[in-house]
C-alpha cells in the first residue's frame, strides 16, 4: 500500500512513532483497529461528560487569529444578553448524563467495570462541587486546533483553555490515570504541543500549562515552555516526520509490545509456519556452526601470522616459501599528530597558513614548507607518532613467471 504524505502529527501519533514505528504504520497507514480497553473507555466517557458539564461556562472572550467571527472582546461578551451559565447541569442531571454516556467496552470483568464506574461517579461529583467553588472561565472545551510549526503540521484536541485573571490563557489537560506528578506536567510533550497550537491560534499569551489529575482533583501546573524546550521538541517532531516520510517503519520491540494488538502481524513475534520449520532449523544450525568456526579460524589466522612474523624478524627475511605459494611480508606506515600540540607550535612560528583538519598528509606537507624554521620543523616532526603495521600477502605464482 502506498504511504500517504505525512499527516499532521498529534501528540499521540508522535508518541506512538517514538515507541514503535511499525505500530504507527499499523495504526495510521493501515488503519487497523485496536482492541477496546477499559481504562481508555473510562477516560473517553469522563472526558465527554466533563465537556458537556463545562461547555455552558465557556466565555468566548479569547480572540482567535484568522477567525473574524470570534473576534469578540471580553467586554463585548459581558455585555451580551445570554447568561454564561445557561445549560449548566444540576448534580442529578450530571449523574444521569454519566449513566447515559457509560460504555462497557474493554473491561475484563463486571467487577472491573463496576469499580471504574464508581470511581467515575465519585470523581465527577467532587469535580462538580469544585467547579461551582472555583468558577473557572474557560474560553474553549474539547477544541480541535491545527497549526504549522515551522513546516511541521500538528494538531490536537485540547480539553480546556481557561482565561487567567491577568487576561492570558491556561491550557488544561484532564488525566484519569492513577498516578501523576509535577514532573509529568513539567516534562509533558503533549502540553508543549498544545502550547504551540494555542499560541498560533489565539492572540492572548499562554500563561500556564496544567495536567489536571481528576482522581485527586489536583491541578499540576507548570509555566509555559521556553525557547530551548520548544526547539528540542520541534527537532524530535522533525525526526518523526522525516521517519514517516522515508517510510521508516521498522519494529522496535520493547515494553510496549505487551499491550500491542498487532503482535500476530509483527515480524518480531510472528512464528515460522510448521511447514518451513525443519528447513529453517537446519539453516540456523549451519549458520551457528559457521559462526563458531569463523571465530576459531580468525583467532588461529592471527596467531599464525604473528608466529610467522617473529620468525621472519629473527631471520631478517620478507619472503617465506610454502608448498603452494610464497608468503610475502609487507609494511604499512601511518603518522598520527595531536592537533593540540601542533596548533600552538604553528601559531608561534608565524607561518601564515591555516591548519585544516590536521590530516597526516597535511602535516607532512607543512613539514616540507621551506619557510618553516628548523626548530619548529624538528618539534613538529617530534609531535608525530609513527604507527607501523606488518601484514602478509600470499604470492601464489611461487616464483614462476
Ligand atoms: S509487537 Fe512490539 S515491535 Fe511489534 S509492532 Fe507491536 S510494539 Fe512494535
Amino acid at each position: 500500500m502506498a504511504v500517504p504524505p505525512v499527516p499532521p502529527l498529534s501528540y499521540s501519533s508522535y508518541r506512538t512513532y517514538l515507541e514503535c514505528p511499525l505500530r504507527w504504520k499499523f495504526l495510521y497507514v493501515d488503519r487497523l483497529p485496536e482492541e477496546p480497553r477499559g481504562y481508555f473507555t473510562f477516560g473517553r466517557v469522563i472526558h465527554s461528560v466533563l465537556e458537556e458539564l463545562v461547555r455552558p461556562l465557556v466565555v468566548p472572550s479569547a480572540r482567535r487569529i484568522n477567525e473574524a467571527e470570534s473576534q469578540r472582546t471580553l467586554d463585548e461578551w459581558q455585555g451580551a444578553e445570554r447568561p454564561v451559565h445557561a445549560g449548566w447541569m444540576a448534580r442529578d442531571e450530571l449523574l444521569d448524563f454519566y449513566d447515559r454516556s457509560w460504555s462497557s467496552d474493554g473491561y475484563v470483568s463486571k467487577e472491573e467495570e463496576a469499580r471504574y464506574r464508581a470511581i467515575g461517579k465519585d470523581l465527577l461529583l467532587r469535580y462538580y462541587d469544585l467547579l461551582v467553588q472555583e468558577h473557572p472561565q474557560p474560553v474553549a472545551v474539547e477544541e480541535h486546533l491545527e497549526a504549522r510549526w515551522d513546516g511541521i503540521p500538528i494538531h490536537g484536541y485540547i480539553d480546556r483553555i481557561d482565561r487567567t485573571p491577568t487576561g492570558g490563557l491556561e491550557i488544561v489537560d484532564y488525566k484519569t490515570s492513577r498516578e501523576l506528578s509535577h514532573d509529568d506536567a513539567r516534562d509533558s510533550d503533549q502540553l508543549t504541543i498544545y502550547q504551540v497550537l494555542v499560541q498560533q491560534n489565539y492572540t492572548e499569551p499562554v500563561e500556564g500549562l496544567t495536567l489536571y489529575h481528576l482522581r485527586t482533583l489536583k491541578p499540576l501546573r507548570s509555566p509555559p515552555r521556553q525557547a530551548t524546550a520548544l526547539s528540542d521538541l520541534h527537532n524530535r517532531l522533525g525526526m518523526v516526520s522525516d521517519g514517516i516520510r522515508s517510510e521508516g517503519f521498522d519494529p522496535t520491540p520493547g515494553r510496549y509490545c505487551a499491550r500491542c494488538d498487532f503482535r500476530s502481524r509483527c515480524p518480531e513475534f510472528r512464528t515460522v509456519p510448521p511447514s518451513d520449520e525443519v528447513r529453517l532449523r537446519a539453516l540456523v544450525d549451519r549458520f551457528e556452526s559457521l559462526r563458531l568456526e569463523e571465530g576459531r579460524l580468525s583467532a588461529e589466522l592471527k596467531s599464525t601470522a604473528e608466529e610467522l612474523h617473529r620468525a621472519a624478524e629473527e631471520l631478517g627475511v620478507h619472503r617465506v616459501p610454502g608448498t603452494r605459494s610464497v608468503a610475502v611480508r609487507r609494511k604499512e606506515e601511518a603518522w598520527q599528530y595531536s592537533l593540540d600540540t601542533i596548533r600552538p607550535l604553528l601559531e608561534k612560528s608565524g607561518l601564515p597558513r591555516a591548519l585544516g583538519t590536521g590530516t597526516p598528509e597535511e602535516i607532512r606537507q607543512l613539514l616540507r614548507d621551506p619557510r618553516l624554521d628548523p626548530e619548529t620543523r624538528r618539534r613538529l616532526a617530534e609531535a608525530g607518532a609513527r604507527r607501523v603495521k606488518w601484514y602478509w600477502q600470499l604470492d601464489e605464482s611461487n616464483g614462476k613467471s
